[in-house]
């Protein structure tokens, strides 16, 4: 397919219009008057901004798509309102079947009080109920699904008890993967519910997902990706991040090969090195200022988290190391550095680096290690300076501060934590909504954050909008350079292009 993208302006260059034939840019021009082959496609740019494809580089698509088939807890501000929605959902659930949701927040609560099974037993009596936590670390179950899982006689700290020493139905991080595998998975279901967010991706500009595969689904995640490829129904482009588990499974399957080359290819591995802020479970080197005998936890010893990062390394893959607290930002800093020196030639990166002190700040952008950033959480993390205290929290989420020392750090969503729209994510970045405002980043730079380098940050070298650049595009309604930061959230998509096909699009297309 032959399209010409006319009447637009790339963001940052002279040119007005873009010719693609396949999968490539074969020509730009500043000449509005040029003339191209017959049975092009023209799309008219409405004098809108034209930028390399948009890249959520950390997103959870089929949690995302698993809550937009179940309870959405989102903006609840109550146990109350909490119950509503689940009270609805109760009055069509046959009984014995699961019940699930996601998205509740205590901090939106009275009295910021994490709910409990007693909250909800009364109205699930015939079915095992399971609700996520907004940030996906932190469950609540009632008491019928402790029961189905057996999980009374469990010990650990990720199982919180009661004063009367039973579990209160809050379960955490680690323990997660016990809840969520006994929980039906289907490849149908998960592939229907990635088109589902495909359709709200593509709305948003996206032309491409690095995807973190759960550990709990993954062969149902894989299994859906691999049937949506090969019946030709994926949209856009996916960068599959495995958990460690899935790793045995995919070379078994010989699903590397298989994932090769677009629309779906292996990226790399996903692991945690601790939990959240929100929970108070990111490992912290001192303790939180509203809970101080706590400093968090770290999921493995550093010994262990440096063999797994090797493991990956060893595979040809990048690792992606989720560490949010400064203590977890500096283990992954060690592990990633013992394995890669320098040069960090397989890109290995760290997801969210969110509490990250001048000492980490430096130590990351001399060994070369990548970001994946979440601007979002600025805005949405009202507590921050609650769990961390005024001095901490200006070195929480120090975007300008990564980008001047030379960090690449790319944008993301990890939706559904946050919105999966990346103009809000840019928008969020530029404003900067509380936290260091010495920190904001320009429309340039937030807008580099979700292409440059988020593609840098998957496989591919950026090439930008030019000749012989895979042609990845998405068209802004209107023209946003020199528009003020503020403003720019209004800012609406025009066309999505996505391996030379025009995937999504408002424009007025002709032949
Ligand atoms: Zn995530």
């Amino acid at each position: 397919m032959r399209l010409l993208i006319e009447n637009c302006k790339v963001f940052g260059e002279k040119t007005r219009s873009v010719l693609v034939d396949g999968r490539v840019i074969v020509g730009t021009s500043d000449d509005p008057t040029q003339t191209v082959p017959a049975d092009t496609i023209r799309v008219d740019g409405n004098g809108g901004t034209l930028l390399s494809g948009l890249v959520d580089s950390h997103c959870h698509p089929f949690e995302y798509g698993w809550l937009k088939r179940n309870i959405d807890l989102r903006g609840t501000t109550s146990v109350t309102g909490l119950r509503l929605r689940l009270s609805a959902k109760m009055q069509r659930a046959q009984p014995g079947h699961w019940v699930t949701g996601m998205g509740w927040d205590h901090e939106a609560f009275p009295g910021r009080k994490m709910p409990v099974k007693t909250d909800i037993d009364d109205i699930s009596p015939r079915n095992p109920v399971a609700l996520t936590r907004v940030d996906g670390h932190v469950v609540l179950l009632n008491t019928k699904a402790i029961e189905s899982l057996g999980l009374e006689s469990r010990v650990g700290d990720e199982y919180e008890r009661g004063p009367d020493g039973k579990l209160t139905g809050i379960v955490k991080e680690r323990a997660l993967v016990d809840v969520f595998s006994a929980m039906p998975h289907s490849v149908e279901e998960s592939a229907s519910g990635l088109l589902n967010v495909e359709v709200e991706a593509v709305r948003f500009g996206l032309t491409r997902l690095h995807c973190i595969i759960s550990s709990e689904g993954y062969k149902e995640e894989l299994g859906a990706l691999a049937s949506l490829r090969s019946s030709g129904s994926l949209s856009m482009c996916y960068n599959v991040f495995l958990p460690p588990e899935a790793l045995g499974y995919v070379s078994d399957e010989g699903l590397g090969q298989k994932f090769g080359d677009d629309p779906v290819r292996v990226n790399g591995v996903k692991l945690y090195a601790d939990g959240s802020l929100r929970s108070r479970t990111a490992a912290l080197r001192e303790p939180y200022s509203d809970d101080p005998g706590n400093t968090g936890l770290l999921r493995y010893s550093d010994e262990q988290l440096s063999e797994l990062v090797e493991k990956a390394d060893e595979a040809g893959f990048q690792a992606a190391v989720h560490a949010i607290g400064d203590r977890a930002v500096e283990q992954a800093i060690g592990a990633i550095s013992r394995v890669s020196g320098s040069k960090n030639p397989r890109r290995h990166r760290i997801e969210h680096a969110s509490l990250l002190p001048p000492d980490l700040l430096s130590k990351m952008a001399k060994f070369g290690i990548r970001a994946s950033v979440q601007p979002c959480f600025i805005t949405s993390d009202t507590w921050a300076v609650d769990r961390l205290g005024e001095e901490r929290a200006a070195h929480l989420y120090p975007l300008r501060s990564m980008l001047e020392a030379g960090i690449v750090a790319s944008g993301s969503s990890d939706s559904p934590v946050e919105t999966l729209n990346p103009i809000i994510g840019a928008w969020a970045a530029s404003v900067r909504a509380g936290l260091a405002p010495k920190e904001k980043l320009s429309l340039e730079q937030a807008l580099g954050l979700y292409t440059k380098n988020a593609v840098s940050n998957g496989l591919d070298d950026y090439l930008g909008v030019r000749e012989g650049a895979p042609a990845n595009l998405t068209l802004f309604d209107s023209n946003v350079e020199g528009m003020h930061p503020a403003l720019f959230r209004k800012v609406g998509v025009m066309a999505v292009v996505v391996n030379g096909e025009l995937v999504g699009s408002l424009a007025d297309a002709r032949v």
